[in-house]
């Protein structure tokens, strides 16, 4: 029997339960804690499926850049993808394995800075292929050259979210590349993003439609990208069929398949912890907190969503609701309703799960408001680094 199937993660994710036996008393907030056992269970059940899939697999920075970390994350994956420059530029110091670039669109500084940091350049058109390639390969013709092909796949269902809605930039349709011919089988390899938090059901969809549109052009090529958006730690997430997709396209078409996740890395491996100010009441209690949806956690407001807090339910549910309230003086700065079993004072402490990702990648110093520290706890509850900000990030930032 292969190690596949008797694979089980020793965790049963059970990460409310995990985050819950925590000790917040002592926690000056706001505070982001990143938990490196909860991200180690993680990395493991990334790195079995590199494994058994024999693929790469990469850390997406622009959904978790918490590189005091990265010497854990280093130990089970294969290097970063980098949306920038400055993403390429700290890949490169911090992680020191492969780094792989791709944008939108790149400048001619871009270019002269990212053949310093990148092994692979993916490009978004064709035009940016013309204008850059033979330029990358001239300066290190080491680097792999790829396009971003879009597959229009049925992708996520929030188009903020969705590379492969009507009308995208976000990759070039078979159309506009084969207006150019000859660039798709010069390309050392393709990428193709088209999944937000979807399963491996969702993989194999897009895999088809890819196979539809671009099947003349896999063959042989150095690498296929699947991009990112493979929520591949989430309970329930079936890791034996995208195993087994990775490793039957790899044979069908002679190539390697790299996997980009940026939300399976950090998933539920952090939590905000902020505390209770005052409470207010109109239609109902508010809760005002010293955290904000707004600057500490903007996907709150973007996707939109309503992030869970430890020990409480939805409205209702419990005894006593609280609209939670944020900082700033934006009027719609609000976390969500939520119920408790007690009532809420001043001095209380609420802990909001699922924060490591998107946050502190994300978080800004609108209104001045202060930015939570980042704090990072060990596999052992210890604390092990503590980042703090202050006036000085603020004022950095405006001249
Ligand atoms: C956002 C993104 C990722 C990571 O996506 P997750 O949803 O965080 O897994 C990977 N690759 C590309 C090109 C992206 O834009």
């Amino acid at each position: 029997m292969s190690t596949e199937e008797t694979f089980e993660p020793s965790w049963e994710r059970d990460r409310e339960g995990f985050f819950a036996q925590l000790d917040y008393s002592k926690v000056t907030t706001p505070a982001y804690i990143f938990h490196e056992g909860a991200l180690e269970e993680n990395l493991k059940i990334l790195a079995h499926v590199k494994k058994e899939a024999s693929c790469t697999i990469l850390l997406a920075l622009k959904g978790y850049g918490t590189w005091k970390t990265f010497p854990l994350v280093k130990k089970y994956l294969d290097g970063v993808c980098a949306s920038s420059v400055n993403e390429a530029k700290l890949g490169r110091e911090e992680f020191g394995k492969q780094v792989h670039s791709y944008a939108p669109v790149f400048s001619d500084r871009d270019i002269d800075e990212q053949v310093l940091y990148a092994d692979h350049i993916v490009f978004n058109s064709p035009t940016q292929w013309i204008k850059y390639r033979d330029y990358v390969k001239k300066k290190n013709p080491k680097i792999h050259c790829g396009i971003r092909i879009n597959p229009e796949s049925a992708g996520a269902g929030n188009d903020l979210y969705n590379p492969c809605a009507k009308g995208s930039r976000m990759g070039s349709t078979l159309k506009e590349c084969e207006k150019h011919p000859g660039i798709l089988e010069a390309a050392d390899g393709l990428h193709f993003h088209a999944l937000c938090e979807q399963s491996a059901d969702d993989l194999e969809e897009a895999l088809k439609q890819v196979e539809k549109k671009f099947g003349k052009y896999l063959k042989g090529k150095k690498w296929i990208n699947f991009g990112g958006g493979h929520h591949i730690t989430r309970k329930g997430y079936d890791t034996k069929k995208l195993i087994a997709l990775v490793r039957d396209f790899q044979k069908k078409y002679e190539t390697n398949v790299i996997l980009e996740p940026g939300e399976a890395v950090g998933l539920n491996a952090g939590v905000l912890v902020a505390s209770v100010l005052d409470i207010i009441e109109n239609n109902g209690k508010i809760a005002m907190l010293d955290t904000t949806a707004e600057a500490h956690m903007p996907d709150v407001l973007g996707m939109p969503y309503r992030p869970s807090i430890i020990g409480t339910g939805k409205p209702e549910e419990k005894k006593y609701d609280y609209m939670m309230g944020g900082i700033t003086c934006l009027s719609g700065d609000f976390i969500g309703k939520h119920s408790f079993d007690h009532e809420l004072k001043p001095g209380d402490k609420v802990v909001f799960q699922n924060m490591a990702i998107y946050t502190t990648v994300k978080n800004t110093t609108f209104n001045g408001v202060r930015l939570p520290d980042i704090i990072i706890m060990d596999q052992n509850n210890k604390i092990v680094h503590t980042k703090k900000f202050g006036y000085e990030d603020f004022k950095n930032r405006l001249s």
